[in-house]
């Protein structure tokens, strides 16, 4: 490794950044991060600071999962590659493939498809959507329905059923065949209330309508994250995912639930389609299936989308699509251990816990500070919107939220900025005294 100077002078010199501009990354290079230790990192100038991002909502069992890490370095010594492509697989895939089954079995969900992350996975979920319509003789059913503000990753696929213009513009022509519904946002919608029944219900109202006017026989399937996270952590009301799935089975459309951020207990429930009380008919996952220690997604499929491709023996049942990291033999490894310790320390029930104690913590910090017009959260996954007028909803400034975040981070705390929102995604492992000095720092940031 080279010396700090030449990893300083040479930062963002020679590479592109995900999700910025390469002139503004020259101009502001990013921070170093150097370690990780728990729940908290050192960046190269040696300052700790709790990290409240959580990597990128996927570190949830923090830095020092010694379990994951001990199944990698013994998985890269065992086997550290091999295809699974038809005529081969490995034995860590089956173990957690059978792991998969049961830990989704109340979703409803019992097979695996493997990816190298969330993109992927969103990608492969829309691409068998097709298909278990073609097989199902309905070849015209290739239309998607999604939500504006949500986020599915950024492949051809993904971006075209995004609901951020960020993520699509500068791409553009996407798919064609995609229908964007409002978000269920009770701050911000085209409904005239702040009533999230009210909102699900004109949402749900749109929706038939769309299909009326689409014809149901065109749409495949409809996609939505069951807590929108990158669009600002938007909390449906109960009822929305309830009513989304009637209407996709009166309609014969399926359901993907989208709990790449969701999947692994972040929401305070174990899924996301769980803590609504919804059986979807796939789902993608990613990030916190391997801790975040390697890159790594799953599919999920339901026994009804299951059946139609198993008991198919054309070759429209055929499955012309994976990766050559589908089933890496690493990720599944990392992947066996982190469930096993996702489900020891029990950290769906730390995320309501300690989530409910932060978003409380956040609302005090509101009656504090006018810059925030808006605080949302379901269990560890929270945000404050920044304001320049309370009364006009007018975003904050962007330098204002920067300053916010780079306030906060000298208090000691690193938090994420999406537009003029401030998202909190911590470690689920956080302990009531993180929670405290995440709120410590915000309230100095702010
Ligand atoms: N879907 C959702 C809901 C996400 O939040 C993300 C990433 O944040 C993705 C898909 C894309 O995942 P990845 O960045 O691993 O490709």
């Amino acid at each position: 490794m080279r010396e700090t100077n030449f990893i300083i002078e040479n930062n963002a010199r020679h590479l592109w950044h995900p999700m910025a501009h390469p002139a503004e990354m020259q101009a502001h290079p990013p921070r170093i991060v150097n370690s990780g230790e728990g729940v908290e990192i050192v960046d190269i100038q040696g300052k700790k600071v709790l990290d409240a991002v959580g990597g990128l909502w996927n570190v949830n069992l923090g830095y020092s999962c010694e379990p994951v890490k001990k199944a990698i370095r013994d998985q890269l010594d065992e086997l550290p590659y091999y295809s699974t492509f038809r005529g081969t697989t490995n034995s860590p895939l089956i173990e957690l493939s059978y792991e998969l089954a049961e830990w989704f079995k109340p979703d409803g969900l019992s097979r695996s498809f493997f990816t190298s992350g969330g993109s992927d996975s969103v990608e492969t979920c829309l691409r068998l959507a097709r298909q278990y319509h073609k097989i199902n003789d309905q070849p015209e059913r290739t239309k998607f329905v999604a939500l504006k503000k949500g986020y599915h990753g950024t492949h051809f696929g993904g971006a075209s059923v995004n609901g951020n213009q960020n993520f699509r513009r500068n791409y553009e022509p996407l798919l064609p065949g995609v229908i964007h519904l409002p978000a269920p946002f009770t701050y911000r919608n085209p409904f005239n209330t702040t009533d999230g029944a009210e909102i699900a219900q004109a949402i749900a109202t749109l929706f038939e309508d769309e299909i009326a006017f689409q014809g149901a026989d065109t749409i495949a399937a409809l996609i939505v994250e069951p807590v929108l996270g990158a669009g600002g952590v938007i909390v449906p009301h109960e009822t929305f995912l309830p009513l989304m799935r009637e209407i996709c089975d009166r309609h014969g459309i399926l359901l993907i639930a989208d709990e790449v951020i969701t999947a692994f207990g972040r929401t305070g429930a174990w899924t996301g389609s769980r803590l609504w009380g919804v059986k979807p008919d796939m789902m993608s996952t990613a990030k916190a299936i391997t801790n975040g220690y390697f890159p790594f997604g799953a599919v999920m499929i339901s026994d009804k989308v299951a059946h139609v491709f198993e008991s198919n023996k054309n070759s429209v049942g055929n499955i012309g699509h994976g990766y050559t990291y589908s089933g890496h033999p690493v990720g599944a490894a990392a992947a066996l251990a982190t469930l096993k310790e996702t489900k020891r320390l029990d950290v769906a029930a730390n995320a309501a816990a300690r989530g409910e104690e932060l978003l409380a913590g956040l609302k005090a910090l509101q009656n504090k500070h006018e810059l925030i017009g808006d605080v949302r959260g379901k269990g560890l996954m929270c945000a404050l919107e920044l304001v320049s007028d309370r009364a006009k909803k007018s975003a904050a400034a962007k330098d204002v939220v920067q300053k916010v975040h780079d306030a906060t981070y000298d208090a000691g705390v690193m938090v994420r900025t999406s537009g003029a929102n401030v998202i909190m995604s911590p470690p689920l492992i956080v302990t009531a005294a993180n929670v405290q000095t995440i709120l410590t720092a915000l309230d100095a940031g702010l």
